[in-house]
């Protein structure tokens, strides 16, 4: 018994006692000795009529379940502390409970708030519980669709099959069953892929992940696609190769017809040396550190081994004739960035517009500080042209509009490609007009942090 029991126990017997004495008192002194003893009795009914009051309150406050209506600790007695005490207990068992709830509402913030998304479902599957997350993933209306079954939403027998095994050790891959919610820009072009895992929980009660895989899943078959790419046009100047070798092992050739055999050779081992140097340079740009923003090269430095390389091309390409090529530099300026990346992209461009404008063709280059000190590289030809539907292609691995004549200038289908790895490094932009027929003009357009005018680097 603890020591405050034992204190209103003491403190109920004295009352008692004390009510007994008092009223017995009164009767003694009233009607003399022979009111000793019914005075005694009275004293303890009327303790005992005090006290069932008092245990009565309590009680009817307590079946009420008003904590307002339970006796004060001031109304005495044991029943008063009792009192006291349940009003105690109530106080702290309401604090936990909003503990609790408060604990409870971080949580379900924190998984409304989850990139991926959560359905809770119960025994016949139909959904409890779902984050804004699976909300979107799956169409689901979150006042509508409570206590709907899954399936009903979610049709795809993949899915359906999967919820209905039991058997949830691995995910299953599916289309987004509705279109998410959209941004007002218009349709994607491709549906998400979902990618979507049950675990069950406490007995048979199921909780839904559903994950966006559209990503990962593009990424692989871009991955997929870069290999078998690459494996073919590694594979066709091969077993030229190995067909020459084969031939030179086999048959007694005359010294003119070795001599051009070794040739061909040649140009197919370089053709496959460019490519692994254009790959190499994609792998370094893609892995490669930032370029740096205080490293400072001038223009000048740039464009004259551009312009040279680019007129020894034009005369291996149309020997005799070449391309009308003029290169202006209309402000003198500075560069910031890694000069070789600088150069390969200016470099890819001009040797584009040498390879495939015919002989005689004008070519132009141009370079100048717009008035908002944005830095222009550009690329004018009189070629053939690219027709508006390859342009957004332009830049993928491997796109060729002109196939043979790609092939036959040496070119590996990467060019513009990292021509738009450097631009986006260097926080610049890559423009792209042209019309058929006309000629292209292709530019560089390079953030005014980058670049710096003769006026300012002079004075430095
Ligand atoms: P490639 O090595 O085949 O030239 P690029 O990535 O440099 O690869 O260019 C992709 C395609 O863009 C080329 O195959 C070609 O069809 C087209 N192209 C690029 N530059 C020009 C240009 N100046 N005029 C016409 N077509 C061009």
């Amino acid at each position: 018994m603890g020591a405050w029991m034992m204190a209103a126990m003491s403190f109920r017997i004295v009352t008692f006692l004390m009510a007994c004495a008092a009223s017995a008192g009164i009767a003694w002194g009233l009607w003399g000795l022979q009111g000793l003893g019914p005075g005694a009795w009275l004293g303890a009914l009327l303790w005992f009529a005090l006290d069932a009051r008092g245990a009565h309150r309590l009680l009817a406050a307590l079946r009420g379940g008003n904590a307002a209506a339970l006796p004060t600790r001031e109304s005495g007695g044991l029943w008063g502390e009792l009192a006291q005490r349940v009003r105690k207990l109530l106080r702290e068992r309401d604090k936990q409970v909003h503990q609790a709830e408060d604990r409870l509402q971080e949580f379900l913030t924190a998984i409304q708030n989850s990139p991926n998304g959560v359905v809770l479902i119960d025994e016949q599957s139909r959904i409890e519980w779902c984050n804004q997350t699976a909300a979107q993933h799956l169409g689901i209306d979150v006042h509508r669709d409570l206590l709907v079954h899954l399936s009903n939403l979610v049709r795809h027998p993949d899915f359906v099959t999967y919820l209905a095994s039991w058997n949830y050790s691995r995910d299953v891959v599916i289309d987004a069953p509705t279109p998410p919610n959209r941004s007002p820009g218009g349709l994607r072009a491709h549906p998400l892929r979902l990618s979507m895992q049950v675990h069950a929980y406490a007995g048979n009660r199921r909780m839904l992940l559903t994950r966006d895989v559209t990503a990962r899943e593009q990424a692989e078959a871009m991955r997929r696609d870069f290999v078998a790419n690459v494996s073919h046009e590694i594979r066709t100047p091969l077993t030229v190769l190995v067909g020459f070798v084969e031939t030179l092992q086999n048959l007694p050739l005359g010294e003119p017809e070795r001599a051009r055999y070794l040739q061909l050779m040649s140009q197919q081992a370089q053709r496959m040396e460019m490519l692994v140097n254009d790959l190499l340079m994609l792998s370094r740009l893609e892995g490669g550190a930032p370029p740096p923003v205080n490293q400072w090269t001038p223009v000048r430095a740039l464009l004259t081994p551009m312009e040279d390389e680019a007129r020894a091309l034009s005369e291996r390409l149309v020997p005799g004739q070449g391309h009308h090529l003029t290169v202006t530099m209309e402000d003198d300026a500075e560069i910031a960035g890694a000069v070789d990346e600088l150069q390969s992209a200016m470099s890819n461009l001009l040797s584009n517009a040498i390879r495939y404008t015919p002989g005689g063709g004008k070519i132009t280059v141009c370079w100048r500080v717009l008035p908002d000190g944005q830095g222009e590289f550009s690329v004018r030809d009189s070629g053939p042209g690219i027709a508006a539907e390859h342009i957004p292609r332009l830049t993928e691995r491997f796109y060729r509009v002109d196939r043979s004549r790609s092939r036959e200038s040496g070119g590996t289908g990467l060019g513009l490609a990292i021509v738009k790895h450097v631009a986006q490094r260097h926080g610049a932009q890559l423009h792209i007009h042209s019309t058929v027929g006309q000629g292209s003009c292709f530019s560089l357009l390079l953030p005014a942090a980058r670049v710096q005018s003769a006026a300012v680097f002079s004075k430095l």
